[in-house]
Formats: structure tokens, C-alpha cells, sequence
């Protein structure tokens, strides 16, 4: 079998993105892809920076700060995983976005954390909204009382929603949660709530960010379609 190499793999992906782009009438610079690394080595993620990644995506605290040394300075790291509240410290200063805020007492933290470090943290709001038991996320209906809550914090900074979809055969399943996030964020839009902005849509994983692009997403995490399966070493 022919070995099929990341940037070959990050060009196909970059190649769906602008056709679903073009077909929605978005200008495909409005998505953000996001290599979604986890689990997969330094070299693999030096591949990819050097076709010209700079978004790459971690879910656990310890190995994005393995990677934040290992890796040039100028990426965006982005925490899309759950986020405890006590590892808060360690990454506040160090990515460029957290995806995954779902409680005011985690928005609490990284206020704080952040009033600390002097810098101030911009998050999106995880919501569940296939309500999963298995995930995490805010539910629709309480997502914007959150949203103002952590509106009100110091040095933290609400840029949008984020949701992790439902593992489906097919992606055009997923289509309504894409589309019910998207009409979430307009509606919180609509509170004109002060310091915040709903301009950061991150959905879409290898499965179905195709559809998440032609549904809004700015930010769509890919890791299998760029780095191949993940082997998990219990
Ligand atoms: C692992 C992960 C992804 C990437 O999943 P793939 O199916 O490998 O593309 C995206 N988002 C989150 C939150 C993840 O944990």
C-alpha cells in the first residue's frame, strides 16, 4: 500500500474545506483547520508545521505542555479536551483558545488564573447539544445564562460555542446539531450581551466537518484525517 503522507492528507482536507466553502458561499479563510494531534508524536506534528500548520488541537493538559516545549513558538494551541480546574494554571498563558468551557466554576478558575498571569484567556462555551449523557458541555437551554455569567469575569473572554457531535456512520446526521449551533449562537448574538462575541463556531471532527463547514463552522478539529487513527497505550 502506498504511504500516504500528513501534508497530502492536510491538502485533501484543506481541498474539501474550500469546496464546501464554495458551495455555501463562504470564503473558505473563515475556517480555522485545527490538527488535532493528541496522542501522536513531535515528529508527526513537525510534518504538519512545516506544510504550514500553526492550529493544533490537545485534549490533556500534560502532553500540550510537552508539546508547547517541543514545538516552534508560534503556533496556536488550542485545548479542546476537558479541563480540570486545578491544571487550569499550567496552560492559561499557553493556548490561544480553550474549547471546552462548561461551568461557571471552570470560567471562574481561568478568570482568576488569567488575572494572575496577566493575559486574558478567550474560551468558547462547550455545549451538548445531541444531550450525550457521555459528554461534557452545557446543555442548549442553559448556554446563554452561562455565557452572560462568564461575560462578567475579568480577563476572560467568551469568542463562541463549541460542540462535539455524536460518532455517526453518516454525517449528514449530524447536520441538525450543526445547525442548531449555529442558530444558538445567533440567538445569544441577539442578548447583545457586553464582551463577548458569538464570531467562533468550533464543530466538526474527521467524520463530519464537511458538513459542519457547510453548516458555519470557523474552526473544524481534525486529527484521524491528518494523522491517521490514534493507537491509545493503556
Ligand atoms: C479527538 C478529538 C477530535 C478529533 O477527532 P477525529 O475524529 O480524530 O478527527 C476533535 N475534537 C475533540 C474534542 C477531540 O477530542
Amino acid at each position: 500500500m502506498e504511504e500516504v503522507t500528513i501534508r497530502e492528507n492536510i491538502k485533501a482536507v484543506e481541498t474539501v474545506i474550500t469546496a464546501e466553502c464554495q458551495k455555501a458561499g463562504r470564503d473558505p479563510k473563515e475556517v480555522t483547520l485545527i490538527a488535532v494531534s493528541k496522542t501522536k508524536p513531535v515528529e508527526m506534528l513537525q510534518e504538519a508545521y512545516a506544510y504550514g500548520c500553526r492550529d493544533f488541537g490537545e485534549n490533556k493538559v500534560q502532553e500540550l505542555l510537552d508539546k508547547y516545549e517541543a514545538m516552534p513558538k508560534d503556533i496556536r494551541w488550542h485545548m479542546i479536551g476537558h479541563l480540570q480546574r486545578n491544571k487550569v494554571k499550567y496552560i492559561v498563558d499557553k493556548v490561544y483558545l480553550i474549547h471546552s468551557v462548561d461551568s461557571l466554576r471552570l470560567a471562574e478558575e481561568i478568570s482568576k488564573e488569567a488575572i494572575k498571569k496577566n493575559v486574558r484567556s478567550n474560551i468558547l462555551v462547550e455545549v451538548n447539544v445531541a444531550d450525550e449523557e457521555t459528554k461534557f458541555g452545557t446543555t442548549c437551554t442553559e448556554a446563554k445564562q452561562l455565557v452572560q455569567d462568564i461575560a462578567k469575569l475579568p480577563n476572560i473572554c467568551v469568542k463562541g460555542l463549541m460542540t462535539i457531535a455524536p460518532f455517526v456512520e453518516d454525517a449528514e446526521k449530524n447536520r441538525p446539531i450543526f445547525s442548531k449551533l449555529k442558530k444558538l449562537a445567533v440567538d445569544i448574538m441577539g442578548e447583545n450581551i457586553d464582551n463577548i462575541t458569538m464570531e467562533n463556531l468550533s464543530m466538526g471532527m474527521t467524520g463530519d466537518y464537511a458538513v459542519a463547514v457547510s453548516e458555519g463552522a470557523t474552526c473544524v478539529r481534525v486529527g484521524t484525517g491528518i494523522f491517521g487513527v490514534r493507537q491509545y497505550v493503556p
